[in-house]
């Protein structure tokens, strides 16, 4: 067992309720592009701060709605890796355990987290543009062209308006009610895991600081040092599958000590 996993038992020995919050270094693994590596080849010449705001879509709907299309599809095809699986392990240690998390694949909740709370929402929901209508996405099969610029978004069946991602775009604010329940675990928790993200984006980012200003252990997994690394129990550097691998075995062979 490496030291930074048995220094992570140590600290998440006493914990019953913790927190895991996520970032992009957690699904990059996974063959999910990250933001901003991913307009590549078709989409190459867009910047995605023109695609993934209200003002793009009102503009260009079709674009707009080609290129999610096209996203959702490569987060169809995406696998979880191991660390995902891990953390579906570790709900089994604690009493209760909630997943934060910033990225929109929806792979903790495929593979098998119970209790996730999406800040971005989610690429694999969709909604009206007008009145949040929900909208069924399977309906979206029979739309997909390979290499299509454009594809019309279909209308939403109660209001007419166009379905758009139910994602979070720039310049729209964080959902409400996510935010303020991802806030209410990590004052309540008891440890907190931070994996993958650089916590720099408010609100977001708000929440490992809690973690940190209420003096629970915070563990730090990321591949580079944070502005977060110098204040938490333990910066881990790391890859988010093989540390997370690593910290479910550790537990497992500390609760078959204790
Ligand atoms: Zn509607």
């Amino acid at each position: 067992m490496s030291p930074n996993a048995a220094r992570s038992a140590e600290l998440l020995h006493d914990a019953r309720h913790l927190v895991v919050f996520t970032g992009s270094g957690m699904s990059q693994e996974s063959g999910v592009p990250t933001f901003r590596d991913e307009a590549t080849g078709l989409w190459a010449r867009f910047d995605p701060e023109e695609l993934a705001a209200p003002d793009a879509f009102r503009r260009h709907p079709a674009r707009v709605f080609a290129w999610y299309l096209w996203r959702w599809r490569a987060i169809r095809d995406a696998v979880p890796h191991a660390g995902y699986r891990a953390l579906v392990e570790l709900e089994t240690r604690f009493d209760r355990m909630t997943v934060v998390t910033q990225n929109v694949d929806g792979l903790h909740a495929r593979a098998g987290s119970g209790s996730v709370i999406e800040l971005h929402g989610s690429l694999a929901a969709f909604r009206c543009f007008d009145a949040g209508h929900p909208y069924d996405a399977r309906h979206l099969d029979g739309l997909v062209r390979a290499g299509a610029e454009e594809i019309e978004p279909p209308r939403c069946d109660r209001c007419g308006s166009p379905i758009r991602p139910a994602v979070v775009w720039f310049g729209e604010p964080l959902p409400w009610e996510q935010l303020e329940a991802a806030r209410a675990e990590v004052e309540a928790c008891d440890a907190l895991l931070v994996v993958g993200t650089a916590a720099l984006v408010y609100p977001a980012a708000d929440l490992a600081w809690v973690g940190v200003t209420r003096g629970i252990p915070v563990i730090e997994i990321n591949l580079r040092p944070t502005p977060l690394s110098s204040h938490v129990a333990l910066a881990w550097r790391a890859g988010a599958g093989a540390a997370l691998s690593e910290l479910a075995s550790a537990l497992r062979a500390d609760l078959s000590v204790s």
